[in-house]
């Protein structure tokens, strides 16, 4: 049992960033207004995400170490899901693959569960505020091929820090905190977005200003169409903003980060007549319709997307980005 999960276990968790996601995703599940994200040496020796949601109650700590139980869907429609996680496999495989311990606090008792090597502990009660704390050490410490596959501290940090930044753009509503560790202590707050408040464009507007700056924010446009079922809204840089990069591209499909080439193709093609084929116009747009007209279930730890009707969106994104450019005077 050890060896199957940690063989699935890969398929989930490939390096740092990947555990960060599952952790963030699961926070966010459960409402957390508040993140913080602790890493250390690249989320290497220590990732540890604490948040404020609803907590996981004692008794059912066991079951969300087991494989494919899950809280979140009710097993009738695969599709029609609103919730990050359903596979009930994040926790299983970080607890094969590092030192695995979940400090949580549903209701008046906080509790714990630790996992090693596959090897569960018996629950204990703990001190804790309302939420959840879980902690990841020693990522790979079983598996040294995988462990050499790593890159450099340098770069796994920016990894950690890309898929925060996007689940924050996506949740402008909530707190993010990321923290370096490395070295002990209170470590270094690395980026910061308090949670943003207004309508929801208000809201992304205050987001982007932090994450790609204000000058992003003063130099960009607001995207608001619909075409048969799909909704594009957000905010696309103007032509003359120059600081564009693959890193400044947020895309969302129904509220989930993905790095989608139809979509990236779009965008390209909407700024055609502005930017040579090699510059990157920043934006961060989301694209939400019904979940049966996509399919975001295509890799557990990819972001690519299915769309039933790829050239409806493709259109859509190229005529939004286009009209928005032209009523500017573009
Ligand atoms: P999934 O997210 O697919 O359900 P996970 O393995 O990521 O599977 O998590 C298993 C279960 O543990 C979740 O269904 C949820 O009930 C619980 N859980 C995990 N993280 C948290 C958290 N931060 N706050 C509250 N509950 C959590
Ligand atoms: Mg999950």
């Amino acid at each position: 049992d050890a060896a199957i999960n940690r063989i699935a276990a890969g398929e989930v968790v490939e390096r740092p960033a990947s555990a960060v996601k599952e952790l963030v995703e699961n926070a966010l599940d459960a409402n957390a207004r508040r993140i913080e994200v602790a890493y250390a040496d690249g989320g290497k020796t220590l990732i540890r995400v604490t948040d404020d949601g609803h907590g996981i109650a004692a008794e059912q700590l066991p079951l969300a170490l087991s494989r494919h139980a899950t809280s979140k869907i009710d097993g009738s429609d695969l599709l029609d899901i609103h919730s990050f996680g359903f596979r009930g496999e994040a926790l299983p495989s970080l607890g094969a693959v590092g030192r695995l311990t979940i400090r949580s606090r549903a209701g008046a008792e906080g509790a714990q569960i630790a996992v090693a090597g596959g090897l569960t502990q018996p629950v204990k009660p703990t001190a804790l505020s309302q939420g959840t704390v879980v902690e990841l050490r020693d990522l790979f410490y079983a598996t040294p091929a995988r462990l050499k596959f790593l890159r450099s501290d340098r770069a796994e940090t920016q990894a950690i820090t890309d898929v925060v930044k996007r689940l924050a753009m996506a949740e402008p509503f909530v707190g993010f905190t990321l923290r370096d560790v490395s070295g002990g202590g209170e470590g270094r707050v690395t980026f910061r977005a308090d949670p943003e408040s207004g309508d929801l464009f208000d809201a992304l507007h205050g987001r982007l200003a932090r994450i790609l700056g204000n000058d992003f924010a003063d130099n960009s446009l607001k995207i608001d169409a619909e075409r048969e079922g799909f909704h594009l809204t957000g905010y696309a840089a103007l032509p003359t903003y120059s600081r564009g990069s693959a890193l400044a591209q947020y895309l969302f499909v129904n509220g989930r980060p993905v790095r989608d080439k139809l979509l990236y193709g779009a965008l390209r093609g909407a700024y055609a007549d502005f930017l040579s084929r090699d510059r990157h116009p920043a934006a961060a747009l989301f694209i939400d319709c019904d979940p049966h007209l996509v399919d975001v279930n295509v890799h557990p730890a990819k972001s690519e997307v299915r769309f039933r009707e790829p050239g409806l969106v493709r259109g859509l994104i190229v005529s939004a980005l286009r009209h928005a450019l032209a009523d500017a005077g573009h």
